[in-house]
């Protein structure tokens, strides 16, 4: 494990005291340098590369994927068996086109086929072992290149770049993560000078605490929000109705992990007055495409990974629509995925070019784990909670919500209010959402005290209890 990890994962065991002592001098140097050699170096590449011609990024992606499938065939048991079988001759391929030669990977493959997925010519103690986010049992473990840890931290800092955010910003932070002082003193927030980082516990946003985080933003003024979409519409509904004064602009918003439904990313850009600036991921660190300062189209990053979109027969997409986003990374040498089914949906863009002037490939409509985020109406069909989106004003009141199903064809729509709404608020989303899925369900209103996050902090908008793979 190198020094820089090492120091990761023992940083939250230093008292916070220490480290905002350290931090106050260490700050001096610069952020770039603090964080060490592959960073610096991926994101001087990053910044250097955006603006590249088409056909420099093409002829970068046929390169990164050759030598790609080579490193496969020659190092990792998995592929060498699956292209033998499959009579795939690697040294045959030209460049990306012959992607399509390969066939996908599951998750389920990836459960079973673990060990004969890691290449034959890494150290086995310098990979990293995480698992996909996901319920107990559902969880897919896998192993990352020790590296790729700085290298993402590269990208998403060059990501956030692009609406102001600077490696040394502060940040006010929600997320799933429990740190010192809420463990040590059961204390509801902390501020952390090293990181910069006002961390706020979103496991108990009671207004009590709300009003603690206010209190704490007013004496910390942080530059940037930071964490998952679910725990900042909390915080903007407490501000719009407590009326409290923060006396503070943000720079900006940075949501991460979870979908942004479009109708929160405007409700929240209203209350906070500034940018919400997402992109899209994924914990097997296989692709990442950032929304750029003039759209919210999110631009694939050609040197990190590879993306096609197909449909249900598996037939890649090239049109607009919309389809299961299958991921090729370029940056983890010790576990190569290829053309791995993300579950995840997303569209290509139609438009032509970005006023950015960028010429990454761009990918639209991107939500999550399709194989949970439906809901099954009377016909035993699917609908994806993207066709759910709503752009009205129905919702402003709510504080969460959630769709709730155990029978096919009805769901309970749980909300959680201020106060109730009026009949005439209730028939308008109900209007609404039997337009949007045209009468084939029926929904229940139902109101509800809490609607917990997840143990990681996390919130799902659909807690399905029917068993989807029997639908198939
Ligand atoms: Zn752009």
């Amino acid at each position: 494990m190198s020094s820089l990890n090492l120091l990761k994962k023992y940083y939250v065991k230093i008292p916070l005291k220490m480290t905002n002592i350290i931090g106050y001098t260490l700050n001096i140097i610069p952020a770039n340098k603090r964080f060490g050699k592959v960073y610096e170096h991926q994101f001087r590449q990053l910044e250097l590369e955006q603006y590249a011609p088409s056909e420099v990024q093409a002829k970068q992606t046929d390169e990164k994927f050759l030598a790609l499938v080579r490193h496969a065939y020659n190092h990792v048991p998995y592929y060498r068996d699956l292209f033998d079988q499959h009579q795939i001759r690697v040294d045959t391929f030209t460049g990306i086109k012959d992607i399509e030669q390969i066939p996908f990977l599951t998750r389920e493959q990836l459960r079973q086929c673990k060990e004969e997925l890691i290449a034959d010519d890494v150290e086995r103690n310098k990979l990293i072992y995480k698992t996909t986010s996901g319920t107990t049992g559902n969880q897919v473990g896998f192993y990352l290149d020790e590296d790729t840890v700085m290298k993402e931290w590269a990208y998403v800092n060059h990501l956030w770049g692009r609406i102001g955010y600077k490696p040394d910003s502060s940040r006010l932070v929600f997320r799933g993560s429990v740190f010192r002082a809420l463990a040590k003193k059961k204390k509801s927030w902390q501020y952390d000078a090293l990181r910069k980082e006002l961390s706020c516990n979103i496991f108990d946003m009671s207004v009590k605490n709300l009003h603690e985080y206010c209190g704490a933003i007013k004496r910390y003024k942080p530059d940037y929000i930071h964490g998952y979409m679910s725990a900042i519409v909390v915080m903007a509904k407490y501000i719009e109705h407590s009326h409290v004064d923060l006396k503070h602009q943000f720079k900006g918003i940075l949501a991460i992990s979870e979908n942004v439904i479009e109708s929160q990313r405007d409700y929240v850009e209203k209350i906070f007055n500034c940018r919400l600036y997402s992109f899209y991921g994924h914990s097997e660190r296989l692709v990442i495409a950032g929304e750029c300062e003039y759209s919210y189209e999110y631009h694939v990053e050609p040197s990190y990974g590879y993306i096609e979109i197909i449909d249900e027969e598996g037939q890649v997409i090239h049109d607009d629509q919309i389809g299961e986003i299958v991921a090729t990374g370029f940056c983890n040498q010790g576990m190569p995925l290829i053309r791995y089914r993300t579950g995840d949906m997303a569209s290509w863009s139609t438009k032509q070019t970005c006023s950015c002037g960028r010429n990454h490939l761009r990918i639209k409509d991107v939500y999550g784990r399709c194989r949970r985020d439906v809901l099954v109406n009377r016909e035993n069909t699917f609908v994806s909670l993207i066709s759910l989106n709503t752009h009205s004003d129905v919702f402003d009141k709510v504080t969460r919500y959630q769709y709730y199903q155990d029978v096919v064809g009805e769901v309970v729509l749980k909300l959680m209010v201020d106060t109730p709404l009026s009949e005439k608020e209730e028939t308008a989303i109900l209007k609404q959402l039997n337009e949007k899925t045209q009468d084939k369900i029926t929904y229940t209103i139902k109101y509800v005290d809490d609607l917990p996050v997840k143990a990681n902090g996390k919130y799902s908008t659909i807690d399905q209890q029917l068993d989807l793979d029997s639908f198939c």
